[in-house]
């Protein structure tokens, strides 16, 4: 298929970008992954693309005592090869395991995979779960949105197409281990369904706080507050852990879903569970190795 013509911005600042992006009209180009493909299937034919790669700004990583904020056009495999986000943020990066090839994380943004918005994304569950913040600015200024605000429904966030997402902050729970679980057709596609989980162990032995949340369940990632309160103040055991994860429900039929509702809804325990179950495991481990 032939391209239909568009213009093509590249700025290189965050300032020059709201510019071009002001009049509605353009459209935010990042690792192209999903862009340029949906653009050779005709999909999408967007007037301008703004190519949002030669901006500094956006590329930064920064720590700070309980949260790292993420720069819009860190590359999903920088994030995967740092020692830190796994120490700092193991909910992030047991879901980052799950996320595509290295082919395409190499390209891939963090910026592009949430903005993209597919219900099966791994780290939109994630970042829901652990409350994450997007940061959008447009030429009216800088806004602060809950990612559980920004992902709207399949492929749909509540930007507007003048704004363009900066940077995602996250939450960093201290002590706490996390493991992702999930169901996919094929070894590094996206899952029909997945659930991440992030726990924190006292030194009883008791569930102090849990992070749950699930991708594929319905047309946008969900935080499973029902299994986060089953947990709390529970053994970290298996029964325990099973008993919360069979409170988990919300499958609904949304467009694009890799297999119907009513199987989903029936295996999302069984998926609830087995995370569940690798971040107690990895809690013992660290313990051990301690
Ligand atoms: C073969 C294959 C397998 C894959 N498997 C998985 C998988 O298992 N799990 C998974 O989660 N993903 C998977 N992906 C998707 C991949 O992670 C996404 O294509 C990628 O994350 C999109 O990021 P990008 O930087 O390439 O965005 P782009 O393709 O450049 O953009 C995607 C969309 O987001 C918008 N956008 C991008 N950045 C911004 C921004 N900063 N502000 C506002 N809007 C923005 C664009 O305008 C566009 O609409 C797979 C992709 C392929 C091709």
């Amino acid at each position: 298929m032939v391209l239909a013509p568009f213009d093509y911005a590249r700025p290189e600042t965050i300032d020059a970008a709201a510019d071009a992006l002001a009049d509605g009209r353009g459209q935010v180009l990042a690792g192209g992954q999903s862009l340029v493909a949906a653009m050779n299937l005709g999909r999408q034919s967007p007037v301008r693309l703004v190519d949002i790669n030669q901006i500094p700004e956006l590329t930064e990583v920064t720590y700070a005592a309980d949260r790292i904020i993420i720069g819009a056009t860190v590359r999903l495999a920088e994030l995967r090869e740092s020692p830190r986000l796994l120490r700092e943020a193991p909910l992030l990066y047991a879901a980052l395991r799950h996320v595509a090839h290295v082919q395409i994380r190499t390209r891939a943004t963090l910026g592009g995979n949430l903005s993209q918005a597919d219900p099966c994304s791994e780290l939109p569950a994630v970042m829901v779960a652990l409350g994450a913040t997007a940061t959008l600015r447009s030429q009216q200024g800088e806004r602060d949105v809950a990612m559980a605000d920004y992902i709207v429904g399949p492929y749909r966030t509540s930007g507007d197409q003048t704004e363009l997402l900066t940077r995602v902050t996250v939450p960093l729970p201290s002590g706490a281990a996390a493991g992702f679980y999930e169901i996919a057709r094929k070894a590094k596609d996206w899952p029909v369904i997945g659930a991440g989980a992030q726990v924190r162990v006292n030194a009883d032995g008791f569930i102090d706080d849990a992070w749950v949340g699930a991708c594929g369940l319905a047309g946008r990632p969900r935080k499973l507050i029902e299994v986060e309160q089953a947990l709390r103040g529970k053994p970290a055991d298996a029964d325990a852990l099973r008993s919360a994860a069979s409170v988990a429900t919300g499958a609904e039929e949304y467009p694009g879903a890799r297999a119907g509702a009513r199987y989903r809804e029936r295996v999302l325990p069984v998926v609830v569970e087995r995370a569940l179950v690798t971040a107690v495991e990895t809690t013992r481990e660290q313990e051990h190795v301690a």
